[in-house]
């Protein structure tokens, strides 16, 4: 193995960590406490342990935690008169609502009705459109994570070729975004582009954001470049035993090591910095709130 793992478990430790000092900053000085609403629908088992994470780190930081579980059968009406009633809150920074939402219930619309300043997740279309123009936008979190680790590792963006092989509006349209406005020379592939390893080939930093276990090997890296690996798959794992499973990305870890100079595994690469850029969001969406100097 040549690559160099970027341990996103360690960043992530230390964005949260530099959260809960501001946050203890702002208490002190301010005597404000930032705090995040998260609202969960039904009984999704995933989506219960993102919420039971959030929920956990949110306090860790300083902040006030609010949870709201709701039946899979609420009425789409009382889960926005909810996230109104969370707009019209004070003591409320940052709402999340935790997807995906029963079938019964119009995502877009709720979406659209929590207020974009404290639309954490980055979701609603004045943040999407603010990113689009290169104005102050509250951004995706997993994007996020990924261009913080990718500053961290590269310094400046600034010129390299990035391919983003994924282009769904919570993960791989704002990674483009991101990129671009880090001056990257951006190309987004999906499942529709001609010679996909030909096209990856070309990139100094390749996300991939797909949702296809090990789909990307060594041979859609080009030697040298920084591979950031989104996806989050389980598959069956028989030598860990009958019916146990593991969790794997959407490159094939092994063979792309090989080949790149810089690459996030799976466990413990984007996945930890996805709930520390929640918090620093809500921190962010609490400063501006109160009229104060945002952190850096
Ligand atoms: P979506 O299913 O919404 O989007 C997948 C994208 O991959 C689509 O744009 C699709 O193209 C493209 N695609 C599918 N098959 C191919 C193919 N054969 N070749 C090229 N492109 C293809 O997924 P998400 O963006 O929501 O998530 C992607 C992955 O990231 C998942 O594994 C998910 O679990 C993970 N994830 C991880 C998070 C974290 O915190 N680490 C947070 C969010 C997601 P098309 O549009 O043409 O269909």
């Amino acid at each position: 193995m040549s690559a160099k793992i970027i341990d996103g478990k360690a960043f992530a430790a230390d964005v949260r960590a530099r959260v809960a000092e501001q946050v203890a900053t702002l208490k002190a000085d301010h005597g404000i406490t930032p705090g995040l609403a998260v609202v969960l629908v039904g009984e999704d088992p995933a989506s219960q342990v993102y919420v039971r994470n959030k929920g956990k780190q949110t306090i860790e930081a300083g902040m006030n935690s609010y949870e709201h579980k709701l039946e899979d059968t609420t009425p789409e009406a009382d889960l926005l008169a909810l996230v109104e009633k969370l707009n019209a809150d004070p003591a409320v920074h940052g709402i999340l609502v935790q997807l995906p939402l029963p079938d019964h219930i119009d995502e877009a619309k709720v979406l659209a009705t929590i207020d974009p300043a404290k639309d954490v997740d980055g979701f609603h279309i004045s943040n999407v459109g603010l990113l689009a123009t290169g104005q102050k936008a509250l951004v995706p979190c997993t994007p996020l994570g990924c261009l913080m680790m990718l500053r961290d590792h590269h310094g400046s963006l600034s010129g390299l070729n990035a391919v983003v092989v994924g282009r769904s509006n919570i993960v791989g349209k704002p990674m483009a975004q991101l990129l671009l406005r880090d001056s990257c020379t951006v190309t987004i592939a999906h499942s529709r582009t001609k010679d996909l390893a030909e096209v990856c080939r070309r990139a100094d930093i390749l996300v991939a954001a797909v949702g296809r276990p090990q789909m990307l090997s060594a041979d859609h890296v080009k030697p040298g470049a920084t591979v950031i690996d989104v996806g989050i798959n389980r598959i069956p794992a028989p030598e860990k035993g009958e019916g146990k499973t593991r969790l794997v990305g959407d490159v094939d870890f092994d063979s792309a090591s090989e080949v790149a100079g810089a690459i996030t595994p799976v466990p413990g690469g984007v996945g930890p910095m996805t709930i520390a850029c929640l918090l620093a969001n809500t921190l962010t969406a609490c400063c501006r709130a109160a009229g104060l100097p945002e952190p850096e």
